[in-house]
């Protein structure tokens, strides 16, 4: 028997297919629907796998218009959100992107599909290591253990940050690590009741207008230990 009759045999395809018809649906009901038109950010919602970066028992629900757990008590966003900040964001094909809370890996994942090279930092050990696995097929994705607040001196300054996890206010390392003419997203707020998305705009003089976008919930954002 040759390999792809095998492969088909045991239903691989199939499966492959059924998610990528969920996937459709997830992009034109919750995403489409709801007024994103971004070509470039639909594109890059239509080809990441979402199954493969949440936990298997939870692929069934891979593609539905809600965040999942990922353990550790943190989770990946609704499509939507994803799919909203990436659009928000404005990331082009040029530009080096800074994420903080890498998570499952999916949104880094997405954002690699927009971006020259994306670089995304995860406090949790753990989850570090398995967005490093999931994400080692995109090779201009690089993932690092360490603590977001202090954003990555080294890879400074980015055209485009965005953080995935909610400080109380916004912290003073990532303003720095941010490219005069550059774009800032992140859910900011005490607690999970009064976050709101905010958008940063680092003009060529370096001054910095923000905006709320958007209410949103977050997991809150944790402070590395020294
Ligand atoms: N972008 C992720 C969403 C993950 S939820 C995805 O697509 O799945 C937010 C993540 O931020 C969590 O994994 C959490 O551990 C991480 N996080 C929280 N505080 C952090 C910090 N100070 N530095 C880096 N990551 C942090």
């Amino acid at each position: 028997m040759s390999p792809i009759a095998l492969v088909a045999l045991l239903g691989l395809w199939p499966a492959q297919d059924m998610y990528r018809q969920q996937r459709e649906a997830m992009v034109r009901e919750h995403i489409e629907a709801r007024g994103i038109s971004n070509a470039r950010v639909l594109r890059a919602m239509r080809t990441v796998p979402r199954h493969e970066f949440v936990p298997a028992e939870l692929r069934a629900q891979a593609y539905a218009d809600h965040p999942l757990p990922i353990g550790h008590g943190q989770t990946i966003s609704q499509p939507y959100i994803v799919a909203f900040m990436s659009d928000a964001l404005d990331v082009k094909h040029t530009h080096k992107v800074l994420e903080i809370g890498a998570g499952s890996g999916y949104q880094a994942a997405v954002l690699a599909l927009l971006a020259k090279h994306v670089y995304t930092i995860e406090i949790v050990e753990p989850l570090a290591v398995s967005a490093k696995q999931k994400l080692a097929r995109y090779e201009n994705v690089t993932v690092r253990h360490g603590d977001g607040y202090k954003g990555w001196l080294e890879e400074a300054p980015f055209d485009r940050i965005m953080l995935t996890a909610a400080p109380p206010e916004l912290p003073a390392a990532l303003l720095e690590q941010l490219k005069p003419g550059g774009k800032l997203i992140a859910p900011v707020g005490r607690t999970v009741f009064d976050q709101e998305l905010v958008l940063v705009e680092k003009a060529a003089d370096g001054t910095m207008k923000q905006r709320s976008i958007l209410p949103v919930r977050f997991v809150p954002m944790v402070p590395g230990k020294e």
